[in-house]
């Protein structure tokens, strides 16, 4: 077993890396003409200006790759893992303490690893392409701040299935289900109250016709926000972004500063149009179930795994405790949920595609949507020619270049929203 785990863990890796590679040699390689949407926002010198960005960015990925599979050969095939295992047992008799000093520890070698990396990106590669505005002193706040929110997280969650695993042995998989749903629904409130001031200062529309705007393309579409604001995310990078977010009563539309800086308010209106669609086709709440539904299996697989003992046999190990048993399994769920990305990512596609539908038919037509998306990609130096085996793999978006001939050739549908719901 333990030479079958390896051998699909490097076939894995074997995969991902032969798709990085394919999708960079079709992009140098494979620049078809642009239709007309593209033309006087994106050119030959833009194009080239993307691709050096892209592979920037796949020289730092594929270096951050490396380290991330030898890490975990070491510690899962080299002997670490026993070791480890054993001095975190022998520090402590208590097993709630036991299983938090596990991933505590573990968590935080793997943030010290990743520091090196997200300067390199922010203050190096970000940087030279024009997008970082960060400062050193904000970088190392936000640090500081999701350190201790992270901790602060770890401790309730994993501290609480813990001690519902001692408490309830016997069905210990539906109690810290039912505490994780509990709390990830309580963040959802609390969310905008109390985690994402601490990052972000979100305040009233800058321009107070857009509010007006907004409001009449909310009411349009049935939702009723709370709040329309914008955020300051320009403080800390140019990249840009819309959403809607909450449940119940706490909706709200948030814009980025700078996506209010780079599209002019019809193109605002369409993006919006089309995260309002999310909303409207029930995309939110699918998501939401899909999610809890995977962790409820995931918390009984578990269980029933651990209840037979067989994970340390798995890796050719005598044995190993509570928490290192957790640990193998969800390495082996992220094995087998790579195969599961194409069609994760096809789901989104279709979700994308439906929310495009409904900005159609909010705005009139597609091409607001249209010029707004080819204006993102040129700020943002997007990849316009991702490889189709690639795209099919991980883009939860159509590509770019398909998705804009598709919205051009959009029309009005005015049974749409019945469709979606007979659909579901
Ligand atoms: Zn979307």
């Amino acid at each position: 077993m333990k030479l079958l785990l390896l051998s699909a863990y490097l076939i894995v890796i074997a995969i991902r890396f032969a798709l990085d590679w394919i999708n960079i040699r079709h992009r140098q390689k494979a620049r078809q003409p642009l239709p007309d949407a593209f033309a006087g926002q994106i050119d030959e010198e833009q194009l080239n200006h993307s691709d050096a960005y892209a592979l920037a960015g796949d020289r730092v990925g594929f270096v951050e790759d490396i380290v991330g599979v030898l890490l975990t050969l070491l510690f899962l095939f080299g002997g670490l893992l026993p070791w480890y295992d054993h001095l975190i047992t022998g520090f402590s008799d208590n097993f709630i303490f036991q299983g938090l000093l596990f991933f505590g520890l573990l968590a935080l070698v793997q943030l010290l690893v990743g520091i090196p990396f997200s300067l390199y990106k922010n203050f190096i590669l970000e940087e030279h392409f024009g997008f970082n505005r960060m400062s050193l002193k904000l970088w190392s706040a936000d640090l500081l701040k999701s350190l201790l929110l992270g901790s602060a997280l770890f401790v309730l969650l994993a501290g609480g299935a813990l001690w519902l695993v001692q408490l309830a042995p016997q069905s210990w998989w539906l109690w810290v289900w039912g505490f994780w749903v509990a709390v990830s629904i309580f963040l959802l409130y609390l969310s905008p109250y109390l985690i994402e001031p601490l990052f972000f200062k979100f305040t009233p529309l800058a321009k107070a016709e857009l509010e007006t705007e907004v409001r009449d393309l909310l009411e349009k579409a049935g939702a009723h926000a709370g709040k329309v604001l914008q955020v300051d995310a320009s403080r800390r990078s140019g990249h840009s972004n819309a959403y809607f977010t909450g449940i119940g009563k706490v909706k709200r539309v948030v814009l980025f500063d700078t996506l209010m800086e780079q599209l002019d308010n019809k193109e605002l209106l369409a993006v919006l149009a089309h995260e309002l669609g999310h909303w409207r086709c029930g995309h939110l709440r699918q998501r939401l179930i899909k999610s809890q539904l995977m962790a409820l299996f995931s918390c009984w697989l578990a269980f029933t795994l651990l209840q037979v003992h067989v994970l340390p046999g798995w890796l050719g190990l005598e044995q190993l405790s509570f928490a290192g048993q957790v640990l193998v399994l969800g390495w082996i769920g992220s094995l087998l949920g790579f195969f599961w990305t194409p069609l994760s990512s096809w789901w989104s596609r279709r979700h994308e595609r439906q929310a495009d539908q409904f900005a159609i038919n909010m705005v009139g037509s597609g091409q607001e949507l249209a010029s707004g998306l080819v204006k993102l990609a040129r700020e943002n130096l997007s990849n316009l020619f991702p490889h189709p085996l690639y795209a099919a793999v991980y883009y939860s978006h159509p590509p770019l270049v398909e998705r804009v001939l598709w919205l051009e050739k959009g029309r009005v549908d005015t049974n749409f929203i019945r469709k979606v719901v007979a659909d579901q």
